[in-house]
């Protein structure tokens, strides 16, 4: 294996002495993502530090770059905007670069006549968003990271926006891409409305993490954009059950709200803390040209009437208008989350999101709030259980579980203390049900115990994709695919 050092001497070679990053503080940075934020901030990280962060220019550079680390085994993980929660950024290997989009910050074309955009992967979400709008269109995609998240990494875990129910996930926008495999081959997915060319190329390359290729490019849809005709829906309702139930109606009789969410009773209380009035909440917004929109409207309180048994009160719709308006995280905000936990409140607040059918997703809810609450070690110390529904398909939904707890233990420890127990009780749960264990945050390094049962016979498909496309394993060491002898970081 080639000594660090070593590996600094052919990067030298291979690029411009201002695209290698050795700044001690941003390696750190680099070791880990959002998972160890805790114990990241206390310096008490149990990754390796990174050899180099590097900044290729071109898909070129990109593809120089990964045929020296397939050559020699160097470890690659690649890196956008840095907002991942499943560890998709924390690093395994001793010898590992750092691939960062920055400089691939170019957007190369906004046609609007084809609605479409092409970027590369270093361009922001909410910089394109913001260009097309002065145009008077939308990507149709708002992760709550969208300030943040950039597109390399969008489309790397196959997020999904705010405005799902009408737009779709990142794998419904993507009509094209560029990536790079390890052994430098730069393959270009070109840009039609549909074909019929063999399977489906794209969905090699979206979601794998990093695992496969290296994202450098992406061409995505444009939408028309009717901000003026949006119309918001909200409901004080029984239960997460009745919620579900009207979801299920308004899918089934084929409605797209562009928002459709139904919250439990403790995660409606941090998100609607004026008016939930310590009840569940159902909530809709609907956008697009009017006649749909009034039609929409219509139809969905058509459908909502008839479920009078599980509705509780009306919620004035300029209210949760108000509530999306601040829903996304800026950078600062990020940043402030993190500090005051480090500095003041040692609680911490974490997320498992999962799917399954409309008959399955209530008793999955009820098995995972009842389990945790009589099996999880630590229960004195959670501050909130709950959960929200917030993607509706026609045949089912996504729950996003949602937990706060006081951190008794030392940060190093925090995951394997609190989340990941409880994230293993969810995750039982739903594949007991026959659920996905991941709606859309990525399986990164910490699901990726339960990869192999969530796909059963299926996983000797995506065996076969790392075998063919990473045949030497230095993409992302760790993501998706369980790797031997790396149990120690998740204790
Ligand atoms: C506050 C907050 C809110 C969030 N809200 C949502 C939400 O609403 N919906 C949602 O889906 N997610 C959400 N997320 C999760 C996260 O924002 C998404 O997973 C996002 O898609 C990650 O994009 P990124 O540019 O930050 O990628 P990064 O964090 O840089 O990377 C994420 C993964 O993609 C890989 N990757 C990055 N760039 C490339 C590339 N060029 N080629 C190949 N692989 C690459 C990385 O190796 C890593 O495994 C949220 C996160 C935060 C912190």
């Amino acid at each position: 294996m080639l000594t660090k050092q070593a590996t600094l001497d052919t990067l030298n070679t291979l690029l411009k002495a201002d695209q290698i990053v050795l700044d001690h503080d941003k390696l750190y940075d680099a070791a880990a993502d959002r998972y160890k934020k805790y114990a990241k901030f206390k310096n008490q990280l149990d990754s390796p530090i990174p050899t180099a962060i590097v900044l290729p220019e071109s898909a070129e550079d990109v593809a120089k770059i990964l045929t020296f680390c397939n050559e020699n085994d160097v470890n690659v993980i690649a890196r956008s905007g840095k907002t991942a929660t499943e560890g998709g950024l924390e690093n395994w290997r001793d010898n590992t670069l750092v691939v960062d989009s920055a400089r691939l910050n170019k957007i190369i074309k906004i046609d609007t006549y084809n609605m479409e955009a092409t970027v590369q992967a270093g361009v922001c979400l909410q910089t394109l968003e913001d260009e097309v709008r002065k145009l008077g269109f939308t990507t149709g995609h708002s992760p709550q990271s969208k300030p943040v998240a950039q597109y390399g990494g969008l489309v790397a875990t196959r997020s999904i926006g705010q405005f799902s129910t009408l737009y779709g996930g990142i794998e419904d926008m993507v009509v094209g891409l560029e990536c790079v495999f390890p052994n430098g081959h730069i393959s270009r997915i070109k840009n039609v409305p549909r074909r019929a060319g063999g399977p489906d190329i794209r969905h090699v390359v979206i979601g794998n993490e990093g695992t496969l290729c290296f994202i450098t490019e992406v061409t995505v849809k444009l939408f028309t954009y009717y901000p003026e005709n949006n119309r918001f829906i909200g409901h004080l309702i029984k239960d997460v059950a009745s919620g579900i139930k009207i979801l299920r109606d308004v899918m089934a009789a084929g409605y797209r709200p562009s928002v459709a969410r139904v919250y439990s009773e403790e995660d409606a209380a941090q998100h609607f803390s004026d008016f939930h009035e310590g009840k569940c909440i159902l909530i809709f917004m609907l956008e697009g040209p009017s006649k749909i929109v009034e039609a929409t409207f219509d139809g969905i309180n058509d459908i909502i009437n008839t479920h009078q048994s599980g509705l509780l009160k009306q919620v004035d719709a300029s209210l949760i208008e108000n509530w999306f308006n601040h829903l996304n995280w800026s950078q600062a905000r990020i940043e402030k989350e993190i500090d005051d936990m480090v500095k003041y409140s040692k609680h911490d607040g974490f997320t498992t999101e999962i799917s399954a059918n409309w008959e399955d997703i209530p008793k999955i809810y009820d098995s995972v709030i009842k389990r945790i609450r009589t099996e999880f070690a630590r229960s004195e110390d959670l501050t909130m259980l709950g959960g929200h529904s917030s993607h509706s398909y026609i045949n089912g939904t996504n729950m996003y579980f949602v937990y706060n707890y006081n951190i008794n233990c030392e940060p190093r420890d925090e995951m394997s203390t609190y989340h990941h127990p409880i994230q293993r009780i969810i995750v039982e749960e739903t594949l007991k049900f026959g659920g996905s264990m991941c709606h859309h945050h990525g399986i990164g390094k910490y699901r990726n115990e339960w990869t192999k049962d969530e796909h059963g016979s299926a996983y000797y498909i995506l065996e076969g994709l790392k075998k063919t496309f990473d045949p030497n394993g230095i993409m992302n060491f760790g993501c998706i695919y369980p790797q031997p002898n790396t149990e120690h970081f998740f204790k």
